[in-house]
C-alpha cells in the first residue's frame, strides 16, 4: 500500500527529531506552537469576522472569492470591484504580524502594561498601543443588555488626564496626581457604575464633574427592567430619574450613616470600584479619552466574560459601519 506523503514527512520528522538534544527540540516545539496559534487566528477570524459576506464598501450581495491574502479568504465585489476580507470594516482591519494576536491577547488577559506586552511578543511599544485600543474598541462592547432584581448605582472619580497629548488644554500638573482645588471638580472624570446582585455590571463615562439626573437617565433607563430595586446613594439626580422613569429606588443616605437597610447596600458596586482603580494603578494614569477601553478590559476581567485569548479576538471583531478605509 502507497503511504501517502504526509505520513512519510512525518515519519522522516520523528528520525530528525530523535537526533536533536533537548534545547533543540524545545526550539521546534516554540515554532511549532508559534505556526499553531496563527492558523488558530485565522480560523477563528474566519469563523466570527463579519457575519454577513456581502461588500462591505457598497453592500451589494454580488461577489466572489479572490484568492487569499495574509492566509485569509479574499472576496472581490462585482459591482464596485472593491476587495474585502473577514476583518474589514472591523477595528483589527489592516493590522499586521497576525501571529502574535493570540499570544499578545493572553498578555492582556494578564493585564500587564503596554511596553510589557511588547517585549513579551517582541513588537514595538507603539504598535502595542496600537493593538490594545484597536482590541478594546471592539471588546468593550461586550456588555450585558440588562440588569435584573436589586441593581446598585455609584459614581466614582478619576481625575481626568491628558496624557500621551502633545497639546494640553489645561496648565501641566506639577508631578501629574492632584487637582488643583478639594473634592470633586470639573478636573474629575466621572465613572457611572451599575451591577445587580448576578454580577452583571455596566459603566460610562458621564463627563467631568458630579453626575446629573439626565447623565443617569441617559445612561440607566434602556438597561434597567421594570423590576428593578434601584439602590443608591442620596444623590438627587438618583431620586430625580428614578421618580421620572417609575423606577423602584432605596435611595442610602450615607452621608447619615446608612449604608446598609435590610439587602440593600451599595458593596457590590463599592467593591467594584475600588477593585478597578487598584487595577488601574498599575497603568500609572490613563488618558481621559482611553478611560472607556479601560473600564471595558477592566469588566471582562472581574466579570470573566472573557477567558481566553480566543475569546477576546472574537469580542474585539464587531463590524463597525463607520470605520476608516486603509
Ligand atoms: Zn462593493
Amino acid at each position: 500500500m502507497k503511504t501517502p506523503p504526509f505520513n512519510q514527512f512525518v515519519e522522516r520528522l520523528r528520525g530528525v527529531l530523535a537526533r536533536l538534544s533537548r534545547q533543540q527540540i524545545a526550539t521546534v516545539r516554540d515554532v511549532v506552537a508559534a505556526f499553531a496559534a496563527h492558523s488558530l487566528c485565522l480560523d477563528l477570524i474566519e469563523q466570527h469576522g463579519r457575519r454577513h459576506p456581502g461588500c462591505p464598501h457598497c453592500h451589494c450581495d454580488d461577489f466572489y472569492r479572490h484568492g487569499y491574502a495574509a492566509g485569509l479568504q479574499r472576496y472581490r465585489c462585482r459591482a464596485c470591484g472593491r476587495t474585502y476580507n473577514a476583518l474589514t470594516n472591523t477595528p483589527l482591519a489592516c493590522l499586521r504580524l497576525r501571529e502574535k494576536w493570540l499570544p499578545y491577547l493572553e498578555c492582556m488577559l494578564d493585564s500587564k502594561t503596554v511596553r510589557k506586552s511588547a517585549d513579551t511578543v517582541g513588537i514595538h511599544r507603539n504598535t502595542s498601543f496600537r493593538w490594545r485600543h484597536r482590541i478594546l474598541a471592539g471588546a468593550r462592547q461586550k456588555r450585558p443588555a440588562q440588569l435584573q432584581g436589586i441593581v446598585e448605582a455609584d459614581e466614582t472619580f478619576i481625575l481626568e488626564s491628558q496624557k500621551g497629548s502633545r497639546n494640553l488644554t489645561r496648565p501641566a500638573r506639577r508631578r501629574g496626581g492632584h487637582a488643583g482645588t478639594r473634592g470633586i471638580t470639573k478636573q474629575h472624570d466621572c465613572i457611572l457604575v451599575a451591577r445587580d446582585r448576578a454580577g452583571n455590571t455596566l459603566d460610562w463615562v458621564t463627563g467631568r464633574g458630579p453626575v446629573s439626573a439626565q447623565q443617569v437617565d441617559r445612561c440607566l433607563r434602556p438597561v434597567l427592567g421594570a423590576d428593578v430595586v434601584l439602590v443608591t446613594d442620596g444623590a438627587k439626580a438618583y431620586r430625580s430619574f428614578s421618580r421620572d422613569a417609575g423606577i423602584t429606588h432605596k435611595p442610602l443616605n450615607q452621608r447619615a450613616g446608612m449604608r446598609i437597610d435590610g439587602p440593600y447596600h451599595l458593596q457590590g458596586v463599592n467593591g467594584y470600584h475600588s477593585r478597578f482603580k487598584g487595577w488601574l494603578a498599575r497603568f500609572r494614569g490613563v488618558a481621559s479619552r482611553y478611560l472607556p477601553n479601560y473600564l471595558g478590559w477592566y469588566r471582562a476581567l472581574d466579570t470573566r466574560s472573557i477567558e481566553t485569548p480566543g475569546q477576546l479576538l472574537v469580542a474585539a471583531i464587531v463590524t463597525k459601519p463607520a470605520m476608516p478605509a486603509c
